[in-house]
């Protein structure tokens, strides 16, 4: 009798797919987790139908046996299907995608306990340096030793020494307890007709089941939200799972406590900064199907739900949704794939949608939802432009005379203002006033950006960072290093200046940098104990404060430079979302935006508040340019240390194009980013019409060429950007 034999998915990209034997008495269905030998090593694989993954035939013989089955429930087939979907659009290897589904190396273990630790209050008998720098960090923490040995900077080794001086102590998790269980109608809000109407559908959609893509389109402070969440009630009422996702783990703060409010319960989360004990938590209670709403970052979205029945993905045109490194998918384009295959609702909801979204619900693909006013009569505020060419700020200042006076006026009233930059730091580049020397980042083709805050200088791109030199490396003038253009934190210093009473509060990803100063910092806005507000992107959306009724934009033309394959849309977008932050209460808001191109189709639209002229206006430039949706895009971004050896490659990449009559390319060309951590990069975009077998072809092209083992060829379809 020939073995049992199973064809598996291994989880390390460099394998193949491999078969194994079943012993006797073990029984295995597709997409059940097991570990197998691999050599010396024990490694994980994903029982798969061998008609899907073609491997080569070895014979029974030379078959090693599983060591084991892991003790969760299979990957089901819709998510199978979903992960060789994602490879094959993404060409990516199928291992990297399925990495994402088995998030949780713990979770695959059966024992339900494990051993964290926390201090005890005791003190060790000799104390060093290291030690009392522990025990300072440690105050309140409970963590693996690794994970503690992380937040206080010191080695295991510097731990487990105060473990055995008693001042560490273990203590028994239990790894699996359940979540607090939500209740559909724990405080049912009473929706506005139109929120009625959009409800209804969304309810009807969910409770039938089946594929149903919708785009909710409302504008900023419709109650999408609200209205979204009378689905997730029915799906919550039939037993079933929802996903929420969200762009910025600082907007799922604000999130939280509104969903504790309606359904009594807070969701549960997932995100990259969850402990171990905390993914394994979430992970095995998605899988048993006992956690009902999770709310999360793109990753949330290859998770094993047992019963997904909703897909929502909030703030759906944002960009952070788009993934740069490891497989390069946009959550967005792959959670309707997922509703596809789960056959279940999806619903990106958005203000402001991507004009792909757009085009989707104007052929019928998606169905459209509006919700076309402001929840309790609030009204959308009023937009002026402020034209700097003929009312400039003083010189070194970025504030012009009428943002400043609208500045005066609601500190004098009480009231708060928004000021939008998105620019981290105090200053984007620092440069010498004696030679013109700038101070760049060793490793990246990018300035150095000086936050005055932390005293260092910074660089966005690697995460490099030095303090601010006295004199200037190049020519050794003393104090001749001077800031040159603002970040938040000028012009929080400009702020201070001209309202030295107010209380001001920067906003960006360095100073609400976990959920917890999220939640401060909301917390503070909304009780009125800050009066302006110097932000980021991170404050553009999903805020809702009422006493705010000022939001000015310092540089309304930043977003129109640089490398971003959609400038105008996501200016547009931004801006709309800022703006949409005014007057979200009972009192009226005022929007002025400062520009130098007072005419630029995109700032001429946003004063006019005509959406519809912006989006047709876009519609016909990205027809005319084959961008998407009317053709598509892809980058092959070709790297390495040795700049010689990448451009080589590079150029060898180039030379071997298919020449197709519906693919265009441009390129190699160094990067924008032409270094980047320390590796030198080429580029070459791809542009295909509609009709291309875009991946299928560079796929084919890109293997076909070798390389020495230091280059990297990174494939990126559907980019966000050209750097
Ligand atoms: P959006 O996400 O569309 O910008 P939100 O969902 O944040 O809007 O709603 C804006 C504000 O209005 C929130 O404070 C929300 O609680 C409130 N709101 C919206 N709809 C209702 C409703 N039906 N009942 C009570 N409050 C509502
Ligand atoms: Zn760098």
């Amino acid at each position: 009798m020939p073995a049992k034999r199973v064809r598996l998915l291994m989880m390390n990209a460099a394998l193949g797919p491999l078969d194994y034997r079943v012993p006797d008495g073990v029984e295995v269905n597709a997409g059940a987790v097991v570990v197998v030998p691999l050599g010396p090593r024990q490694v994980l694989g994903i029982v798969w139908e061998e008609d899907r993954l073609p491997a080569e035939r070895i014979d029974d013989s030379r078959l090693r046996p599983l060591i084991g089955v892991c003790d969760v429930p299979p990957i089901k087939a819709e998510l199978r299907r979903l992960i060789e979907w994602c490879a094959d659009y993404y060409c990516a290897p199928m291992a990297s995608v399925a990495r994402m589904v088995i998030a949780s190396s713990a979770a695959l273990r059966g024992a339900a306990t494990m051993t964290e630790y926390r201090l005890t209050g005791g003190m060790p008998e000799r104390m060093t340096a290291k030690r009392e720098q522990a025990l300072a960090a440690l105050e309140g923490e409970q963590a693996s030793l690794r994970e503690l040995a992380g937040m206080a900077d010191v080695s295991e080794a510097v731990l487990r020494g105060l473990v055995n001086q008693g001042a560490l102590e273990p203590v028994e998790v239990d790894c699996d307890r359940p979540y607090p269980q939500a209740r559909a109608d724990y405080a049912v809000p009473e929706l506005s007709p139109e929120q009625a109407e959009v409800a209804a559908r969304l309810v009807a959609a969910t409770s039938g089941g089946g594929f149903a893509p919708f785009l909710l389109d409302g504008v900023t402070g419709s109650g999408k939200t609200e209205t979204y969440c009378e689905a997730i009630a029915s799906a919550l009422e039939r037993g079933q799972q929802v996903l929420v996702l969200l762009p910025e783990i600082a907007l799922t703060e604000a999130f939280l406590r509104r969903f504790e409010e309606r359904f009594g319960a807070a969701p549960v989360q997932w995100h990259s900064s969850l402990k171990a004990t905390e993914r394994r938590r979430a992970w095995r209670a998605i899988a048993a199907g006992t956690a009902q709403v999770v709310v999360g970052a793109r990753s949330a979205l290859f998770l094993p739900y047992a019963r997904l029945g909703l897909i929502v993905v909030d703030e759906a045109h944002e960009i952070s949704f788009k993934q740069d490194d490891g497989v390069r998918y946009n959550a967005r384009d792959v959670a309707v794939m997922r509703a596809r295959f789960e056959r279940i609702p999806v619903v990106l909801a958005s203000a402001t949608p991507a004009l792909e979204s757009l085009a989707m619900a104007d052929s019928g693909v998606y169905e459209r939802l509006v919700l076309p006013s402001r929840f309790g009569g609030a009204q959308l505020p009023d937009i002026q432009l402020v034209d700097l060419t003929e009312e400039p700020p003083e010189r070194g200042e970025w504030i012009a005379p009428p943002l400043r006076r609208a500045l005066l006026q609601r500190l004098e009233k009480g009231e708060q203002s928004l000021l939008f930059l998105n620019r981290r730091g105090y200053a984007p580049l620092t440069l010498c006033r004696d030679c013109g020397h700038r101070l760049q980042c060793p490793h990246c083709s990018a300035w150095m950006v000086e936050h005055r805050f932390s005293a260092r200088l910074a660089c966005h791109h690697c995460g490099h960072e030095m303090p601010p030199p006295k004199a200037c490396p190049e020519c050794g003038a003393a104090d001749s290093l001077v800031p040159c253009g603002p970040g938040v934190e000028r012009i929080a210093d400009e702020v201070a200046q001209i309202l030295p009473d107010a209380r001001v509060t920067v906003a960006t990803s360095d100073t609400l940098n976990s959920p917890e100063r999220a939640a401060q910092f909301v917390a503070e806005a909304e009780h009125g104990a800050i009066d302006v507000i110097v932000g980021t992107q991170l404050v553009t959306k999903g805020f809702h404060f009422p006493e705010l009724t000022l939001v000015g934009v310092i540089d309304a033309d930043l977003g129109l430079e640089g490398g971003d394959l959609r400038a105008a849309e996501r200016t547009y977008q931004q801006i709309a979302q800022v703006a949409g932050r005014a007057g979200r209460g009972a009192k009226p808001g005022e929007v002025l935006i400062q520009t130098r191109h007072p005419d630029a189709p995109v700032i001429a639209a946003l004063a006019a508040g005509d959406r519809d002229a912006f989006y047709e206006a876009e519609t016909e430039a990205r027809r005319h340019a084959h961008a998407p949706p009317f053709g598509r895009w892809a980058a092959i971004i070709i790297s390495s240390e040795d700049e010689a050896e990448a451009r080589m490659a590079a150029n060898r990449i180039g030379d071997t194009r298919p020449r197709l009559p519906d693919l265009q390319f441009y390129g190699p060309a160094p990067a924008p980013m032409a270094l980047l951590r320390g590796r030198y990069r080429f580029r070459l975009l791809v542009n295909a019409r509609r009709t291309a077998q875009l991946q299928h072809t560079i796929r084919q092209w890109i293997a076909a060429v070798q390389h020495p083992p230091g280059v990297r060829v990174g494939i990126d379809i559907d980019p966000y950007n050209f750097v």
